[in-house]
């Protein structure tokens, strides 16, 4: 009854001026209606009705005074950033963050904790959903409503139906139902979708990737992942699994067993478990002695003690990161080739622990791709880092939640909660 009732009060031309002024305005820190006018190529009265339906609504306030063209100088509008809050979470294979953020991505609260995500999906998603409560309590200022959630999880996820699939890390998490999960929780929309996607996401709205239109991000943490971004959006293919290329083979090596249960993937030779298993071996073999002091002091060697190790000049820690670095710059010269991308932005935790990785890669697409291809591409580290996925995560949502087929569910109603 709602919809027909939105369907009725807000036509369908009007609806889709509405969404453009809201994107035009929301991409934006502040704007004239003058530019709304230019850059979305519509007629002046439909961006001033639209304007004063958004000032209406709330979702639009009046900013400083604009510069004058000789008249009484119009105020700028800005987008309300606080008129509700969202909940995200961002899964990774040892670890959960969760935050609150406003609807412009912007963290007003951020914890960190390890975990792992094998414990399965009833465990790890009941410590999420607790963590929520706890830092929603925690915040007491907090005036606006929640109006929605968004989770990045370290598999492939069905994003249509907020489903995980089939995820090779995540035993008994397949055909899981996250979205809904929280949905039932918590009586707001929820979008889902894998932790990749989503710091790709980031990295383009507020981080390093921020004005580029054709961008690969590549994460390499315990695992390796991709995000690809073509003409401006995410890509994410007919299934969800566009840019899943740690599976892709790189190897004949039959000994090389990756944990998705083949031979010879990129992750299972230049991910993070296989650096730390590689720079075990090369301790254990006595071909490091700063690696050596890495285990009597920690007890292991993690990646990003080889990385580290690495910046330090030790010879067998160097070799170990070029080679990765190499054969991830392999892939992503090829990725080059496909999909001639600006940039390239390289994140993850393995690549936040030293230059050695990035100098690599950098060395093997520039030198491997032809000319055209890398004349402008530019490569560069992620600027969000660990935050990458929670902001995407809060991105994915506000750019649900202002959607064309989801506004139209809600904007009679003034706000998304209990739309599921
Ligand atoms: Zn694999």
């Amino acid at each position: 009854v709602a919809t027909n009732g939105a369907r009725r009060e807000l036509p369908e031309e009007n609806l889709d001026a509405l969404v453009e002024v809201l994107d035009d305005i929301r991409a934006h820190t502040t704007r004239s209606r003058a530019e709304i006018v230019r850059s979305r190529n519509l007629s002046r009265a439909v961006v001033a009705q639209r304007v004063q339906e958004l000032l209406d609504r709330g979702l639009v306030e009046l900013g400083d005074a604009g510069p004058s063209t000789g008249g009484r100088a119009p105020r700028l509008l800005r987008f309300r950033r606080d008129a509700g809050h969202l909940l995200v979470a961002d899964l990774g294979a040892t670890s959960i963050d969760v935050a609150i953020a406003d609807l412009g991505g912007h963290l007003l609260v951020h914890h960190q904790e390890p975990a792992d995500i094998a414990d399965g999906p009833e465990a790890v998603l009941g410590r999420v959903a607790e963590l929520f409560r706890e830092i929603l309590a925690g915040t007491p200022r907090l005036t606006s409503e929640l109006w929605g959630i968004g989770v990045g999880v370290p598999g492939p996820v069905e994003f249509e139906t907020g489903r995980a699939v089939a995820p090779p890390i995540m035993p008994g998490w397949d055909g899981f139902l996250v979205g809904e999960y929280f949905s039932q929780r918590f009586g707001v929309p929820v979008w889902v979708d894998n932790d990749v996607n989503v710091m790709a996401l980031g990295e383009l709205r507020a981080g390093v990737a921020r004005g580029h239109s054709n961008v690969v991000f590549v994460k390499i943490g315990t695992g390796v992942g991709a995000g690809l971004v073509v003409d401006g959006h995410l890509h994410r293919g007919a299934q969800g699994s566009a840019g899943d290329v740690g599976h892709i083979r790189v190897t004949d090596d039959p000994a090389v067993i990756c944990r998705c249960g083949k031979t010879g993937c990129l992750e299972a030779v230049a991910g993070g478990a296989a650096l730390a298993r590689d720079g075990r071996a090369v301790a254990e073999a006595g071909r490091s002695a700063l690696l050596l002091e890495l285990v009597d002091a920690e007890g292991e060697v993690t990646a990003e003690g080889v990385a580290w190790a690495a910046g330090r000049g030790d010879p067998a820690s160097v070799e170990l990161i070029r080679r990765a670095g190499a054969l991830v710059g392999d892939m992503l010269s090829t990725a080059v080739h496909f999909l001639n991308p600006s940039l390239l932005v390289i994140g993850g935790g393995v690549s936040a622990a030293g230059d050695e990785l990035l100098a690599s890669i950098r060395e093997v697409v520039y030198g491997t791709s032809l000319p055209l291809a890398t004349r402008d591409l530019a490569i560069q580290r992620s600027a969000l880092g660990h935050r990458a996925g929670v902001v995407g995560a809060a991105t994915m949502v506000a750019d649900g939640l202002f959607s064309r087929d989801r506004l139209g569910l809600w904007i009679e109603r003034g706000s998304p909660a209990q739309t599921t």
